[in-house]
């Protein structure tokens, strides 16, 4: 049984062996670096399962990495989990936009982060492909091929734009979308959108869901996600 391999980018010594530490213990194969052009190097060479990427190192920085990897069809598959400290929203949003798929701030608990580790690990290989299957998540049922949703067996007169939003935050519940990556996903339907049209939506998706409107969290300064 082949244990996964996590590579972890980071420069401060102690939080680096305590990672390390922690993930050998739970199993994973791990390698460590503590810069980023070694880190570009390894991930290529290595093609880990998983990148364990500190935004702030010396010289080239954990969103340069990220960047450069999501960008490469190579190593663009391979999930990034951020390590941030706390107040660098506008680093955890640019990261995420560049592709990192999750981000743990600083400091955290070892169970935490392995736990974390462990559900991107998870998500990528359930990763559910079939756009138009319907989603059962808390009480809400989203049909994508007939644009309907359904509270308890009540149908929700949302907007197109609402729909969409829902069925983005749904497909992955728990992970943070960004305000950019929401109007992305949702552009083309002839909807100006903005960062403010995107928290018009959300008041107005949380109005429609009632009771459930609760599930649908607002992330400070990063985004929204829908509760796991
Ligand atoms: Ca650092």
């Amino acid at each position: 049984m082949g244990h996964e391999m996590i590579l972890v980018v980071e420069d401060e010594t102690d939080i680096r062996e305590l990672v390390e530490y922690n993930l050998i213990k739970n199993g994973f194969r791990v390698t460590c670096t503590a810069t980023g052009e070694e880190s570009l190097v390894n991930a290529r060479t290595l093609l880990p399962d998983l990148i364990l990427l500190d935004i702030m190192l010396p010289r080239l920085d954990g969103l340069e990495v990220c960047r450069t990897l999501k960008n490469d069809p190579q190593t663009a598959d391979i999930p990034i989990v951020m390590l941030t400290a706390k107040g660098e929203e506008s680093d955890i949003v640019r990261g995420l936009e560049f592709g990192a798929d999750d981000y743990i701030t600083k400091p955290f608990s070892p169970k935490v982060l392995v736990a974390r580790v462990k559900t991107v690990l998870r998500r990528k290989k359930d990763n559910p492909t079939d756009e138009n299957a319907v989603i059962n998540i808390h009480k809400i049922a989203i049909h994508p091929g007939r644009h309907q949703v359904l509270v308890e067996g009540r149908e929700l007169d949302l907007t197109f734009t609402e729909f969409q939003v829902l069925r983005l935050l749904a497909q992955r519940p728990g992970w943070v979308f960004t305000r950019n990556q929401i109007i992305e996903a949702v552009r083309g339907d002839d909807y100006p959108v903005t960062d403010r049209s995107v928290d018009v939506q959300i008041v107005g998706l949380r109005r429609k869901l009632g009771d459930c409107g609760r599930f649908v969290e607002t992330v400070r300064g990063v985004g929204y996600r829908l509760k796991e």
